[in-house]
């Protein structure tokens, strides 16, 4: 009989687990797991997926045109240097599609986002885990990694769950020890809540072969919709478009995440609640003698002595209704990694915490 096989690289492939969403019998339940927007969708999104319900029946565009220019006009970039996907992820999928395949590696680092293995095996192509010093990126050790098969270097920056962040200047660095064959990915989902810093659109503009990526699930509200975009040189954009369904994006999809982009005002707010109450968060945890470094996203990585610490830390926090996530699977047995809610939900997980450190 003939043997129906996968192509390559598809078996090796472990199933990407989520944050956890619900606790049986609660109905108040806090999802602090996902690093989701606790101020919900933009309001002029919900609006904007409202009337394009009127238009269900219409195929959308292909080219992406208004959402790829309100992009180009908020973040000062080059219209045709942007490509646009089904969330991020899907951008990262086209890096590791168009460029790499059975032979070649991809580099990602120890705590990097569990996306980047499973994407470099549905291109057949080979992970490489490079490890990270004291929860920051590190360069040298990138460098070291480097093989005549390596094709591409995939960072998270700010880091997922880390919540650290790499400056510019070694960005650059690491730019320029890579040779002109080997795709860096910027990976900035998170880089709205950094204050000055560009995610790496300057290197990205000045490089031939450097790809940012970005996403509307976090600081725009919008993770449900799953909108995300690339920008990088004109050349690997083009290269990209080509293995880019035309219909990718929904008519929905795309007038939500443009709204989104353009109230600067919600945005701001947003970024101005989270570093409030990611201090406060911050503050607390230290108070209570649990370790966490600063952090550049919208969560917390809080660490605690052991892994069974954590483990009766989580527990607590659920008995509390509180859902939070356990990072093993990061290399962190002992974290958790704690979404930064608004005023109310950060109060939830300060009094929860402050409970379970007295033993109440
Ligand atoms: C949330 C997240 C993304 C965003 O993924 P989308 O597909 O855009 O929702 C990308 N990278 C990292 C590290 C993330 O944590």
């Amino acid at each position: 009989m003939p043997q129906i096989t996968p192509q390559p690289g598809i078996m090796e492939i472990d199933l990407y687990v989520g944050g956890q969403s619900a606790i049986a019998g609660r109905r108040d339940a806090l999802k602090l797991s996902s690093n989701e927007n606790p101020l919900g969708p933009p309001p002029a999104a919900v609006e904007a997926i409202a009337g394009a319900a009127q238009a269900a029946h219409l195929y959308p565009p292909t080219d992406h045109a208004d959402l790829r220019a309100a992009i180009a006009a908020v973040h000062g970039l080059e219209d045709d240097r942007v490509i646009c996907g089904v969330g991020s992820d899907e951008v990262l999928q086209f890096v590791c599609q168009a460029f790499t395949g059975p032979g070649d590696e991809i580099i990602h680092t120890e705590h990097g986002f569990s996306m980047y293995p499973i994407l470099a095996h549905m291109a057949g192509a080979t992970p490489v885990k490079v490890l990270e010093r004291d929860r920051v990126v590190d360069i040298d050790a990138i460098l070291a990694a480097l093989t005549d098969r390596t094709r591409v270097v995939m960072l998270t920056n700010p880091g997922n769950p880390t919540g650290t962040i790499l400056p510019p200047e070694d960005l650059t660095r690491l730019a320029d020890g890579l040779p002109e064959n080997v795709i860096l990915v910027l990976d900035c989902a998170y880089i709205e809540y950094a204050e000055g810093h560009d995610g790496g659109a300057a290197l990205a503009r000045a490089r031939d072969n450097v790809i940012m990526t970005r996403t509307f699930s976090k600081l725009y509200g919008l993770g449900g919709l799953r909108i995300g975009f690339g920008y990088g040189p004109k050349a690997l954009v083009d290269v990209m478009t080509r293995i880019r369904q035309p219909f990718n994006l929904s008519g929905v999809q795309l007038v939500a995440a443009e709204a989104a982009l353009r109230d600067r005002d919600w945005a701001a707010r947003c970024v101005t609640l989270n570093a409030q109450q990611r201090a406060r968060l911050t503050g607390t945890l230290r108070q209570l003698g649990i370790a966490c470094d600063d952090s550049h996203t919208n969560f917390v990585l809080a660490r605690f002595a052991d892994e069974a610490e954590a483990g009766q830390a989580h527990q607590a926090l659920l008995d509390a209704g509180i859902i939070v996530r356990r990072v093993t699977g990061y290399g962190f047995p002992e974290g958790l990694r704690i979404t930064v809610g608004d005023e109310a939900q950060t109060g939830r997980v300060i009094a929860a915490l402050t409970d379970w450190r007295k033993g109440e």
